[in-house]
């Protein structure tokens, strides 16, 4: 192709909204431009790498004997009622929905487990149609809290998403395999350095999950591993070895102190010279939403660990947990924030305590009385025994759970999540098949998502430089640009256009920058928009002589135009 046919618009300066490599240059080369909060149009260069990374995804998918189908994007909600959905997706505000003119309400989809589902059990009768595998790539919508950080994070994103249909747990464990072999090479073939690590299953529910994340600063996932026993987690899912607290003795009697405007644990400790955070317990309040109700619920943890709210939510199964707001705590506790405490609460309150409590003795406490909080409290002696959960954040440095050896952290920006559902969707919905009985059981499925428009994104966040990004190969617009440095002198344009053809014939995605525009620019722009291989006939075009340049390391050098083929398919590795 020829850039002169290309809609092409560099910018001189970084949008001021972009807070991240990939979206100051993708914005920057005019790759992708803004529409509203979180929704962007792709422009042709960025459709191409949008296409192509596509394209690997669906080879590999093939691969595995997935069938690439279309479902809609407007969904009614009946559907997402029978699978018990549509509350907590309209509570949490992510759902876009819309009423048609009749009044009936819809959503545009965020995800698809609803509508495959439907689907499948309107193809499938009969075991001997299992295992089944569809996906498609799709635009999805999410009304995010924060859509940020351009194709990270958008409102509306392109997603292929897959769902399996097994007939019992033993085949769907051997589909969930052939996915995760399937995103180990989509993501190899992509050139990104990423790791599997356990994940949370969130919303969607089921029996366990992995997520792939893409390693980089930017990333706004935390993970936790360990080297030694190749362990890796999810910040959200991590567990680790607890580091001990000191013992607390034989139970001592109870005492009350006067601690006036003391709330915090690092208040605490300089109030109470000896007593280490990890002999406190702090009670944090929550409010807690479930499909029909709300309460404030307390949790209490080691005074040096903390909380960790996805875990706290799972254990409630609720909805959404968010900390108490100051009146809240008031109206369930009696006392202002900062006082309260497992003594004296009222009975309607629930209380959790994190695993770490458990069989600790001579606590620090508030006892939800302003300005007061309490030593030597022993958990059912002085209060209600709370009823014990593994809640705590898992943090770097501690034991990793399989070899004990330090954590290590890192960010991660989540390319894809693979979940083993289970049964969850399908026996909710009543999507049943014949098994070899003749006896109606529900499909055992899976489900797994790819950021389509967020991995490309993620792989220019670990491949740019203070010039532009740095496509690799597999996904860039082109595979290499031939451009001619002066279009008003023919002998750059005939040997730019010999090159051009010659390269095409040798298989190379290659395009032509014919554009009218001066050699700095034109050089700017290359660097800018980061194809991998660039080649520049210039000057020295009569004795057949050109620039090559590979753009990762900016790696400049002087050739005969006869070399040029097999430099560019050397660098492309073929
Ligand atoms: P996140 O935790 O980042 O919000 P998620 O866990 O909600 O993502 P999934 O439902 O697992 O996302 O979606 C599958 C994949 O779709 C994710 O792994 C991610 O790559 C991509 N994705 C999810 N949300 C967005 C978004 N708002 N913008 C772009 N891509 C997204
Ligand atoms: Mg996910």
């Amino acid at each position: 192709m020829r850039l002169s046919q290309i809609l092409i618009s560099t910018l001189r300066d970084d949008p001021a909204d972009a807070e991240i490599p990939s979206h100051r240059l993708l914005a920057r080369a005019g790759f992708i431009v803004k529409i509203a909060a979180g929704v962007y149009t792709f422009a042709p260069l960025m459709w191409r790498v949008v296409k192509k990374f596509a394209e690997i995804v669906r080879q590999e998918l093939d691969r595995e004997g997935a069938n690439e189908v279309m479902l809609p994007i407007i969904q009614p909600k009946e559907l997402w009622v029978a699978s018990g959905r549509w509350d907590r997706y309209v509570t949490d505000g992510i759902m876009f929905t819309l009423k048609d003119r009749k009044g009936s309400e819809m959503c545009l989809g965020p995800t698809h487990e609803e509508v495959m589902t439907t689907f499948v059990n309107a193809q499938v009768n009969s075991y001997k149609q299992l295992p089944v595998n569809c996906y498609q790539i799709q635009d999805k919508f999410r009304d995010e809290i924060r859509p940020r950080f351009g194709l990270m994070r958008g409102r509306e994103f392109i997603m292929m998403d897959a769902y399996s249909f097994d007939c019992d747990v033993p085949a769907l464990d051997v589909a969930y395999q052939k996915m995760r072999n399937a995103y180990c090479r989509i993501f190899e073939r992509c050139g990104v350095a990423y790791t599997v690590v356990q994940a949370d299953s969130g919303a969607i529910g089921g029996a366990g999950s992995e997520e792939f994340m893409v390693i980089a600063d930017s990333g706004e996932d935390s993970i936790l591993f360990c080297r030694e026993s190749g362990y890796a987690a999810n910040v959200e899912k991590a567990v680790s070895k607890l580091p001990a607290a000191p013992a607390g003795g034989e139970p001592k009697a109870l005492e009350k102190h006067s601690t006036p405007d003391v709330r915090t644990v690092a208040q605490l400790e300089a109030f109470f010279p000896g007593w280490e955070a990890s002999r406190m317990a702090k009670t944090v309040l929550y409010h807690v939403t479930w499909k029909a109700k709300t309460k404030v619920v307390a949790v209490m943890m080691r005074g040096d660990l903390e909380i960790n709210e996805v875990k706290l939510a799972n254990s409630l199964d609720a909805m959404t947990v968010r900390m108490a707001t100051d009146d809240e705590i008031k109206a369930a506790t009696g006392a202002e924030t900062g006082f309260a405490g497992p003594v004296g609460l009222r009975d309607d309150v629930p209380l959790l305590a994190d695993e770490s409590l458990q069989g600790s003795t001579n606590l620090l406490t508030g006892c939800n009385e302003g300005g007061f909080h309490c030593l030597n409290v022993n958990l059912g002696r002085d209060c209600r025994m709370p009823s014990f959960k593994e809640l705590r954040m898992a943090r770097k440095g501690e034991g990793c759970p399989v070899s004990g050896k330090p954590l290590e952290q890192a960010r991660g920006i989540e390319v894809g999540h693979i979940f083993k559902l289970g049964i969850k969707y399908s026996k909710a919905m009543g999507a049943t098949f014949m098994d070899q009985a003749g006896k109606p059981v529900p499909f055992v499925m899976g489900c797994y998502g790819i950021g389509v428009s967020r991995t490309p994104a993620a792989a220019v966040e670990q491949s740019f430089d203070d010039k532009g990004i740095v496509w690799p190969a597999s996904i860039a617009p082109f595979e290499c640009v031939v451009a001619v440095l002066d279009n008003k002198r023919d002998e750059q344009n005939v040997l730019a256009e010999k090159l051009y053809a010659e390269l095409r014939a040798a298989g190379v995605d290659v395009c032509l920058d014919d554009r009218p525009m001066s050699p700095g620019a034109k050089f700017k722009d290359h660097e800018l928009m980061g194809m991998p291989v660039q080649v520049f006939v210039g000057r020295k075009a009569p004795e057949g002589g050109v620039e090559f340049l590979v753009r990762k390391g900016m790696q400049k050098s002087e050739c005969a135009a006869s070399e040029v083929k097999a430099k560019v398919l050397a660098v492309l590795g073929r």
